[in-house]
């Protein structure tokens, strides 16, 4: 097999780039990169605003960097230019617009099946994340209301009435970014936020103070309509209220037919099964980031994975 690849990574977010970088200090020699996206890091560009602090303590999780690849505290311009200088000092091979599809296993190689072709390696890194698919409602979204209903802040202009679903630091940061140019409420169906950073829960209980954000905690929507092209929310309370635009940031979803197509183990929730190597039930195949979690982790949790996984697969490799 002429083009065999000793690791092949699928995702270009922070676990993804940093399981090749870290591949290639360790001294592995031959790594790939393959990327869907234009880019590297789509979630960061995609879902993060403009200008966004990106946080080195996220959601609690653990924010020492253990490898190579290190973290600090940036904006998220910052962040995508370190990331940038990594994947040009580093001398990674990488494609983009290349979709996976699935991975099988033949004999000792893997075939990584795309659109385009296949690739084949010794071992394989999956790191797509989760936001591929973003979460979206149960209820039913009226089609017509597409170009007003979003999951991130790409079509958001000013002077609105907007309404923003979710209660995590997304959905706060979201929410605050907003409340500058248009009015803004938050929707989170629990009493009190339980999962957001020192900072967000100051500046969201001031921004409310303030009159500059309209909390409505504990409430939840039960349906959307239509009405004259805005959407018209129901809210389990009873209340009914007309905005000009939805945003939800209620997280993303496993993505269930790329793993199963690539017959890995999943458990409950369809959370990927995998050991403290962060190795699947098919030995050479890992999952590391977000996709190893229920819901989501933080910049330096992917960053951590990329460092097990490849000092595991660097015990591996034959001398
Ligand atoms: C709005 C928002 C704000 C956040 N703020 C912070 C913060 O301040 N600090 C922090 O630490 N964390 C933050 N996070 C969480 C952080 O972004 C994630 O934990 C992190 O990006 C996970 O990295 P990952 O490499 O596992 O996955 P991702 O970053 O999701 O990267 C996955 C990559 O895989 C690619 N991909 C997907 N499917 C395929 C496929 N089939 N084939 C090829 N490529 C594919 C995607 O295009 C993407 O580039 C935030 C998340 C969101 C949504």
């Amino acid at each position: 097999m002429k083009n065999l690849y000793d690791v092949a990574v699928i995702g270009g977010g922070p676990c993804g780039l940093a399981s090749v970088v870290e591949a290639k200090i360790a001294g592995i020699d031959k790594v790939l990169l393959l990327e869907k996206g234009t880019n590297h890091s789509q979630t960061i560009r995609t879902f993060y605003k403009d200008n966004k602090r990106v946080d080195k303590e996220y959601k609690g999780h653990d924010s020492n960097t253990r490898g190579a690849v290190k973290f600090e505290t940036a904006s998220k311009e910052d962040v995508l230019n370190y990331f940038d200088t990594l994947l040009d000092t580093n001398g990674i091979e990488a494609v983009f617009n290349m979709e996976v599809e699935k991975v099988t296993k033949e004999g000792e190689i893997f075939h990584i099946h795309t659109s385009k072709g296949e690739y084949h390696a010794k071992n394989v890194i999956i790191a797509i994340g989760r936001m591929g698919k973003p979460n979206k409602p149960l209820y039913e979204i009226p089609r017509s209301l597409n170009p007003v209903v979003n999951f991130n802040l790409d079509k958001c202009g000013s002077g609105e009435k907007i309404l923003v679903v979710g209660g995590g630091n997304s959905a706060v940061e979201y929410a605050l970014t907003l409340s500058r140019n248009n009015t803004v409420t938050l929707s989170y169906r629990r009493d009190k936020f339980s999962r957001l950073n020192d900072i967000n829960l100051k500046d969201v209980k001031t921004a409310e103070k303030y009159g500059k954000i309209i909390l409505r905690m504990s409430t939840d929507v039960e349906s959307i309509e239509n009405e004259e092209g805005k959407p018209l929310v129901h809210f389990k309370d009873g209340r009914e209220f007309v905005y000009d635009r939805i945003i939800y940031a209620i997280g993303g979803t496993t993505p269930v037919e790329f793993l199963k197509g690539s017959r890995v183990e999943m458990g409950e929730k369809n959370i990927p099964l995998v050991d403290e190597n962060c190795q699947t039930n098919i030995k050479g195949l890992y999952i590391g980031g977000d996709l190893a979690t229920r819901s989501g982790a933080s910049i330096v949790f992917a960053l951590n994975h990329a460092n097990t996984i490849i000092s595991h697969i660097n015990d591996t490799l034959p001398a």
